[in-house]
């Protein structure tokens, strides 16, 4: 159903910020709780805020990059599946194929994004720096981590567009490759890590303190 969604309508798309002295990333939403609130009756959290709304939220944006943000979904990541990360890789490839589109953000729900970011870092055609991003705090909690982790993620990809790193997962500043990465519980934002070979970076003050030098991606022919 998902997939016949995706291929049936246009994404939504739009361009916030023109200025020409600001580089221009593409951020992608795909759901997941960072574009979720709590549900009044139920009091679980529910697909609520669309991609241009997530985007409104994050306080600073606009002053590093023009924006260009596309809606591609709105679902919990339990339902993704190899077949919409597939629609999701083209996706980003035709975004990155344009000249002033210097990187990606895809946020999308942590319990499956390792495996999409994983998907995409093979799949990917582009060599320009790809950051999922998402949040583990919902959009209507106290403490939402979603604005700041898309900050961090669009600072990333300004900081370092020709990284070589591939598609990283990027959550609470630490900048795992997509290859090891892994999440690790449910309810603390420091949530993912990078496996025995750590983490390739912290984003910090709009810079990206480098851990790890690039590293050998794995790209399907
Ligand atoms: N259930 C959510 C998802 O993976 C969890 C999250 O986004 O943190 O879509």
């Amino acid at each position: 159903k998902v997939l016949q969604k995706i291929h049936n309508t246009t994404a939504k798309q739009q361009r916030v910020g023109a200025d020409p002295d600001l580089p221009t990333v593409a951020i992608i939403t795909t759901g997941g709780t960072i574009a979720e609130k709590e549900d009044a009756k139920t009091g679980g959290a529910v697909p609520a805020v669309s991609g241009s709304k997530l985007v409104d939220a994050v306080d600073g944006l606009q002053d590093i990059a023009n924006i260009e943000v596309v809606n591609f979904c709105n679902i919990d990541s339990s339902q993704m599946n190899p077949q919409i990360w597939a629609e999701l890789s083209k996706k980003v490839d035709s975004l990155l194929a344009q000249s002033d589109i210097i990187g990606a953000v895809v946020t999308h729900g942590t319990d499956t994004m390792a495996t999409g970011a994983y998907m995409l870092d093979v799949t990917l055609k582009t060599e320009k720096p790809v950051v999922f991003t998402g949040a583990m705090n919902d959009a209507s909690s106290i403490d939402p981590d979603g604005p700041a982790n898309i900050l961090h993620a669009v600072q990333q990809v300004c900081a370092q567009p020709d990284s070589g790193w591939g598609v990283t997962v990027t959550l609470n500043r630490y900048i795992s490759n997509a290859q090891t990465v892994r999440k690790t519980q449910t309810t603390n934002p420091q949530t993912f890590r990078s496996g025995p070979a750590g983490y390739l970076g912290y984003v910090f003050n709009g810079r990206v303190i480098a851990y790890n030098a690039a590293i050998q991606r794995q790209q399907l022919p």
